[in-house]
């Protein structure tokens, strides 16, 4: 299922949100605060991101994509972009 915006990844579901909240409180800990604005309050958006990959010719979100979650202060919106296969948490990323 494609999203709203055309790439090829569906939302996250609630499990899937709960895990990437849940690896980014293991590095981070338990506690983690935003680097801006110290609040301590984060949220995984909905969607991936996926960055334009640069391949010498130009940019694309071809085979090379990097899919990131984005774990976002609730505070001042400060973004975090950890890689998905980085975290092993989505299967077939
Ligand atoms: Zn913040």
């Amino acid at each position: 299922m494609a999203n709203p915006h055309g790439l090829p990844f569906p939302p996250l579901t609630a499990n899937q949100k709960d895990a990437a909240l849940a690896w980014f409180h293991s590095k981070a800990g338990q506690h983690p605060k935003c680097h801006l604005c110290k609040a301590g309050s984060f949220t995984v958006a909905d969607y991936l991101s996926v960055p334009p990959v640069s391949s010498g010719q130009g940019a694309s979100f071809g085979p090379m994509a990097y899919p990131q979650y984005m774990i976002i202060c609730d505070d001042c919106g400060n973004t975090l972009f950890i890689d998905t296969r980085t975290t092993g948490l989505i299967a077939g990323l």
